[in-house]
């Protein structure tokens, strides 16, 4: 089953799918994306994540391509051509390609791109013992909210991870974690399950506002929070939540044990919650 691209408005194989090297997205990093998956065969949330699409386009002065509806039928017709029953899909859309000069283009005609991959799950082992992480600074820009493709430094920092036998990297700043190189954190401190609040300094991720949803729901004690690192290692309970990685307990940071090193309670009933929220 092959791979499916769609670039400005035509559906190939990923294999032959092409951008110019004259890209801004290629020389200046300048576009944004989303990742959005699917369960069922349905695409999960996308209105959800084509507001923040739209978000990300007004913030770098992006006009919208397509309309919501125009969307859907192209993402829609793009996972019909992969046939995978379940996949990632990407948007990315960069200022197009023009002579290289740092500031925008007179003309330029946007890269609009889409992708579609195979959905692989997480290693269910993984999700049963929980995930070990570490934490890095974070040397990120002052818009984290904003999808943007600059991914240099969670580039590294996941890099780092992985060097260390971690799943995740969790970005410092100022002593606070604020979220991981691909995913949100959540914190389960004193029986109050927390989690860093929007800003700047974060991605507003789909997953996280549906976690707050299920946790609200279920009258658990919540409070949108910066939490000190040395805060989280004496958590009684860390997750991460994103679209892949879904809610995904995490048992070791930067070594150091987690309350008694296992999945915690919320963390797997909160799973349990959106298990059935997702999968029709
Ligand atoms: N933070 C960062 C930095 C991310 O890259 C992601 C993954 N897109 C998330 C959080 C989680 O967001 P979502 O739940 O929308 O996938």
């Amino acid at each position: 089953m092959p791979n499916i691209a769609f670039v400005n408005g035509r559906f190939m194989p990923l294999a032959r799918a092409k951008v110019s090297v004259e890209d801004r997205g290629f020389q200046f990093g300048d576009g944004i994306y989303e990742l959005a998956r699917t369960y069922g065969g349905r695409i999960f949330h996308l209105q959800e994540h084509l507001e923040r699409l739209d978000h990300s386009a007004k913030a770098i002065g992006l006009s919208i391509v397509y309309s919501r509806s125009r969307w859907k039928e192209i993402l829609e017709k793009a996972h019909a051509q992969s046939g995978y029953p379940e996949a990632k899909l990407y948007i990315q859309i960069t200022r197009g390609a023009a002579p290289r000069d740092h500031s925008f283009p007179k003309k330029s005609r946007m890269s609009v791109i889409v992708t579609v991959r195979k959905l692989v799950p997480l290693p269910s082992e993984l999700r049963e013992k929980g995930a070990s992480v570490i934490t890095a600074a974070d040397l990120r820009w002052g818009r984290c909210d904003i999808k943007s493709v600059n991914l240099l430094p969670n580039v590294m920092a996941r890099q780092k991870a992985r060097s260390a036998g971690a799943f995740e990297a969790l970005f410092i700043r100022d002593g606070l974690v604020m979220e991981g190189a691909g995913s949100n954190l959540f914190a389960v401190i004193r029986g109050q399950i927390m989690t860093p609040p929007k800003g700047p300094a974060i991605l507003p991720g789909i997953t996280r506002d549906l976690v707050i949803d299920l946790a609200c729901g279920a009258r658990d004690a919540f409070v949108e929070k910066g939490i000190p690192l040395e805060e989280l290692y004496g958590a009684e309970e860390v997750f991460l939540t994103g679209t892949t990685v879904e809610i995904l307990p995490v048992v070791k940071v930067d070594g150091k044990t987690i309350s008694n090193g296992r999945p915690g309670k919320t963390t797997l009933r909160l799973y349990q919650q959106f298990l059935q929220t997702t999968r029709p």
